[in-house]
């Protein structure tokens, strides 16, 4: 843990991305040439207008009257005793659509309209960000397409349903893996032949500069709120936890307590099956640097360098990079990234739901299993966990796992 001040403020200077869209070494812009002119007038944008006072009030306003904010800091009375500490879930579960996603899903929508935008792409691979961004779009009043494996097409129809019903178009992408990644590829090359009049809104806080710096703003609300909740009450956590897929709910759930040098922050990996190659999806702790999507942080690869299949039983989790923010996080020390099996996610899970009477999603299941773990060490303690979803997408999975009835 950080606990000298002066260098706890030295270290955090850099998280404030530098001219190139830097986190320390992390981050930066790995694009083709025909993307620089949209990325810099994005950039321009984000000055101009996402920082403007009328933007401000604008967001909030949606945020507050459509997205449900605040969500509520729910004390979980229960599952606490058994682990022994006193935990606290930020619930993005309660929020529309379900998770943290919207809040960067609107945000995003919102600043393509305002910024004059004739339509948004998108790529989804469970489909989370896909329905997310399709509200959005809906509600902001600009025709959506969202790109999706074909793969994940099959395997999350419910969730294709309910964007086309949304009013989004969802393209199937053949090529590639037919997942995630190749549904990124296409959005990105969608985008490069028309720059001017169609946003690209990306769904975690990857890709090249500024996304990582957008999205993280966009989810730095959920831990604005969870101090202020926190402060307001018992007094600040002696940890926080959250998944860390893409990362974009664990960097908004984590800047709300960085500069608070006796808080312990934690991101959860998916640790999946087991520690070879590709079968798990925990970037930061078992990754390598290197360059995915147009920023230079860790990634999930072979000696040949070639990308490894990731594997997590959570769909969310299922992705070979992360933000490079949090890249820079471990390498300063400030946040501690560990991975947790599937087997520890669907029994925090399985408690969850009994103790709290709160199904979460896969993707949470591995934040609180990693608070379960700490909390064995550490008894007495004061727990953050952030829930980032709800677990109604993964019935079908869950179902089909068996298990407890
Ligand atoms: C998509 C998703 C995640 C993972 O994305 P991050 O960008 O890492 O936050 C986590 N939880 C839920 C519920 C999701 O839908």
């Amino acid at each position: 843990m950080i606990t000298d001040r002066a260098t706890l403020e030295d270290l955090l200077a850099g998280l404030l991305p530098d001219e190139a869209g830097r986190f320390g070494p992390y981050g930066g812009r790995f694009v083709p040439e025909t993307l620089m002119a949209a990325l810099t007038r994005l950039e321009d944008g984000i000055r101009d207008v996402f920082h403007s006072e009328r933007f401000g009030h604008l967001l909030s306003a949606e945020l507050v009257d459509w997205v449900g904010r605040p969500t509520a800091l729910t004390r979980a009375r229960t599952l606490g005793a058994e682990w022994g500490v006193e935990l606290y879930l930020k619930r993005e579960d309660l929020a529309h659509t379900g998770a943290h996603k919207i809040n960067n899903a609107i945000g995003q929508a919102l600043l393509a309209r305002e910024l004059g935008a004739r339509r948004v792409v998108a790529e989804t691979g469970a489909g989370q960000h896909g329905v997310a961004a399709a509200a959005a779009c809906a509600r902001v009043g600009v025709p959506c397409t969202v790109y999706m494996g074909a793969v994940d097409v099959q395997r999350q129809a419910p969730n294709v349903d309910r964007m086309r019903r949304l009013g989004a178009e969802v393209v199937a992408v053949e090529t590639g893996d037919q997942t995630l990644r190749a549904a990124i590829d296409e959005a990105i090359r969608d985008w490069v032949s028309d720059p001017e009049g169609t946003y690209y809104m990306i769904g975690s806080a990857i890709g090249p500069h500024p996304y990582p710096y957008l999205v993280r703003e966009l989810q730095a609300v959920i831990g604005r709120e969870a101090r202020a909740q926190m402060e307001g009450t018992v007094g600040l956590p002696d940890a926080v936890f959250a998944c860390v897929g893409g990362g974009s709910n664990a960097i908004g759930l984590f800047h709300g307590f960085l500069d608070a040098p006796t808080v312990e922050i934690f991101g959860v990996e998916a640790g999946g099956r087991g520690e070879g190659l590709g079968e798990h999806a925990a970037t930061v702790s078992r990754g390598r640097p290197g360059v995915l999507h147009g920023t230079y942080s860790r990634l999930l690869y072979d000696d040949d360098g070639q990308i490894q299949e990731t594997h997590s039983v959570s769909a969310g989790l299922d992705y070979p990079g992360v933000g490079p923010e949090h890249a820079f996080l471990a390498d300063i020390g400030r946040v501690t990234y560990f991975a947790v099996s599937d087997d520890e996610a669907l029994d925090a899970l399985d408690r969850c739901c009994r103790a709290e009477g709160i199904l979460p999603a896969l993707e949470s299941a591995h934040a609180l299993a990693g608070a379960r773990r700490w909390a064995r060490e550490n008894p007495g303690a004061r727990v953050l966990v952030g829930l980032s979803g709800r677990g109604d997408k993964d019935m079908p999975i869950l179902t089909a796992l068996g298990g407890r009835p």
